[in-house]
């Protein structure tokens, strides 16, 4: 099947709902989604939003934050605009209908975490992300113009690679004509031809072992940008939550939110040992990558599965208000946070890196934009500053709506694309291939390209991926598709870039740490 749109929009996260709010009074609109609307990493997102409204607090100062998180790979102007257009962005989300809470006198109650010098963090609870995602569903359900399809999965993105022409990493003029969708009803693949498409895809936690990542966050629109030639960076930069729930059962590894440390919880070892003191003066509310790496250390030293997250500093009063999720979750598995000391481990989270765009979320191939954490900006840089990722979402969403409502009338449909080529497949009737490779991907990730890497535990990790690489390609081209078989093969992708862009940086920076490199 083919079908025409103006705007294609692949995500229903932050990024990729906002985005269409904004289009959807200028031209037709289909966003997709692989699973349900509200299976995303914006929904599980707790903490909150970054934006200065405090009276003590300013611009200047979230910038600073920002730029030392990013330890000197930010690009400074990207940070300055986000940060400036924060507070439009974040009344739009208001009037579009996103609850924070507020304080008796009126004013929102401002949450403070790791990395940031003042207390600038818009929160609902601790279900921030649940709320707008809430909201900004309800305004897209509600939307005429727009038409959602659940359970659609993007396979592609649309270039003249697949009207035969040759097309390479040199190619100046890549052009995106939409994307080839898997239907789940007639299990077929369609053609969906669009002025333009947005990349709204998240992240790719799945990639390791134990992810805070919904299940859904297998960097496909990273995968789809690097195998179309486009350009993409930074992936060498994982953040590592310092602090997911241990209860190694549970995928998504459930996060126990900064926001805990920093309302005065405190990280120890099985024994009992307060250790933050002696890895960082900032104690528990040091940027992550450093108490990932605390955690991680101390877990090598002792052996230990977990480390222990004290939050009894905390009064009840607050728990209950502040974090009523979190504590029923813990309470759940049969732990009393207001008692009892809570296991928790290191877990991938979050990536900096992904499909390269400038400051309106154009990306190198033409009439393709990518915004939110598939994407990388320049705004991170090396380490992302808590709760700037929502925003950066909201910032770069506007800015791409903008772009490409201007430059619609200059866009036309591809006629000649073809459909989808699935002549001679089969069948692929034995899953263990698929869920099997899928495991080692993830423990190769987890065990030779985690928090702390080596040169000999990079190498390794490549030589390894590379056998499972060949085995899923071949799979991949004599099969007919299927969403596991996609998956699997773009996290593969995902994986190889992570090693390689990590091989190739040769200094310690953020949160990319490499024993080689500190021996130099
Ligand atoms: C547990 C957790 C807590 C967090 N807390 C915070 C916080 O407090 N503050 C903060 O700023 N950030 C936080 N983050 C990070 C933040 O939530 C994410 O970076 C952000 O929500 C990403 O939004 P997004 O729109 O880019 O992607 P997502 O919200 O992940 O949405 C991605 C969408 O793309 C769809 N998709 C993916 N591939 C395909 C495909 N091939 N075909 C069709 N659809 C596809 C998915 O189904 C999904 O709808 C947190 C993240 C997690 C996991």
């Amino acid at each position: 099947m083919k079908k025409h749109v103006d705007f294609l929009i692949i995500g229903t996260g932050i990024a990729g709902l906002s985005y269409a709010l904004k289009v959807a009074s200028h031209g037709s609109v289909c966003i997709i989604t692989k699973s349900k609307p509200d299976e995303s990493s914006t929904a599980l997102a707790q903490g909150g939003i970054a934006t200065v409204m405090d009276a003590l607090d300013s611009h200047e100062d979230h910038i600073r934050d920002t730029l030392i998180a990013g330890d000197g790979l930010c690009d400074e102007e990207v940070v300055r605009f986000t940060i400036n257009e924060s507070n439009d962005r974040i009344k739009e989300l208001i009037e579009q209908g996103a609850v924070f809470d507020k304080k008796q006198s009126g004013e929102f109650d401002l949450g403070r975490e790791g990395g940031h010098s003042a207390h600038r963090i818009l929160h609902y609870k601790d279900q921030t992300g649940a709320e707008i995602e809430r909201a900004l569903l309800k305004a897209v359900k509600e939307h005429p113009a727009i038409e959602l399809l659940e359970n659609y999965f993007a396979v592609d993105i649309i270039t003249q690679h697949h009207l035969g022409v040759e097309v390479t990493r040199r190619t100046p003029d890549i052009k995106c004509f939409g994307a080839y969708v898997l239907n789940p009803h007639t299990n077929k693949i369609d053609t969906i031809l669009a002025k333009s498409t947005m990349l709204a895809t998240g992240g790719n936690g799945n990639v390791y072992n134990t992810t805070t990542n919904p299940v859904v966050a297998t960097g496909d629109g990273v995968a789809m940008v690097y195998r179309a030639k486009g350009q993409v960076k930074n992936m060498e930069f994982i953040q590592f939550h310092p602090t997911g729930l241990y209860n190694p059962s549970e995928r998504p590894c459930f996060l126990i939110s900064e926001a805990v440390r920093g309302a005065g919880a405190k990280l120890c070892t099985i024994k009992g040992d307060y250790f933050m003191g002696r890895y960082d003066k900032r104690l528990e509310l040091a940027p992550r990558d450093v108490v990932a790496r605390a955690v991680d250390s101390e877990m090598k030293i002792t052996g230990d599965d977990h480390v222990y997250l004290d939050c009894r500093p905390i009064s009840k009063d607050e728990i209950f208000n502040h974090f009523p999720n979190i504590y029923a979750k813990c309470l759940s598995i049969g732990v009393d946070i207001t008692k009892d000391l809570l296991p928790v481990v290191p877990v991938a989270h979050y990536s900096c890196g992904g499909i390269v765009v400038d400051s309106n979320a154009c990306t190198s191939i033409q009439n393709l934009y990518a915004s939110g954490e598939c994407s990388c900006t320049g705004l991170h840089g090396a380490n992302r500053l808590a709760s700037n990722s929502l925003l950066e979402a909201l910032v770069f969403s506007h800015r791409a709506a903008q772009h490409a409502i201007a430059h619609l009338s200059e866009a036309e449909f591809c006629e000649n694309v073809p459909d989808w080529d699935d002549e001679g497949m089969v069948l692929n009737e034995e899953m263990i291939l698929i869920t099997q490779s899928l495991k080692e991907v993830q423990s190769i990730m987890s065990n030779y390209v985690g928090i702390v890497r080596s040169n000999l535990r990079l190498k390794r990790a490549w030589d390894r991926l590379d056998i499972i690489y060949k085995e899923t390609e071949d799979l991949y081209h004599k099969s007919v598709h299927s969403v596991k078989l996609a998956e699997l093969r773009n996290l593969i992708n995902i994986g190889y870039l992570i090693i390689k862009m990590s091989m190739e940086r040769k200094e310690n920076c953020g949160l990319y740490y490499n024993l080689d490199n500190i021996k130099k």
